[in-house]
């Protein structure tokens, strides 16, 4: 776990760019953009990915996604957004800690690929 880079980021000990932060959640610039608006939000806890959460840490996903909708609105992303949690390296998860891309700020096609 020491070796996780979303720890890390959580940690202070990799720079990112802080969009908001609380007691369980860390919202930050994807590195890498691929829309105008590309948000990575994570919860402070490790969970590896999407079907690791169970009654035991769900409630931390839930309050992510209150995070979103405040975000969403302070944002303005009135046109409308796209929240993707990639599970599994066939899906696209290369990083090991759980995250939810925040997508908008251009048309999103679907289905997605
Ligand atoms: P995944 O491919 O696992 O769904 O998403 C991982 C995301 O993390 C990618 O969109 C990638 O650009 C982003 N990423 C990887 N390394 C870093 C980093 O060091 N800092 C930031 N801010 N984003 C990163
Ligand atoms: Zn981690």
């Amino acid at each position: 776990m020491n070796d996780c880079l979303f720890c890390k980021i959580v940690k202070g000990e990799i720079p990112s760019t802080k969009i908001y932060e609380d007691e369980t959640v860390y919202v930050f610039e994807d590195i890498n953009p691929t829309a105008p608006t590309h948000y990575l939000v994570i919860p402070k806890q490790h969970i590896s990915k999407l079907d690791e959460i169970d009654a035991s840490n769900s409630a931390v996903i839930s309050h992510i996604y209150e995070v979103i909708a405040k975000l969403a609105k302070e944002k303005g992303l009135d046109e409308g957004f796209r929240v993707v949690s990639n599970c599994g390296e066939s899906a696209g998860q290369s990083v090991f800690h759980i995250h939810f891309h925040l997508l908008a700020g251009r048309p999103l096609a679907w289905p997605a690929g």
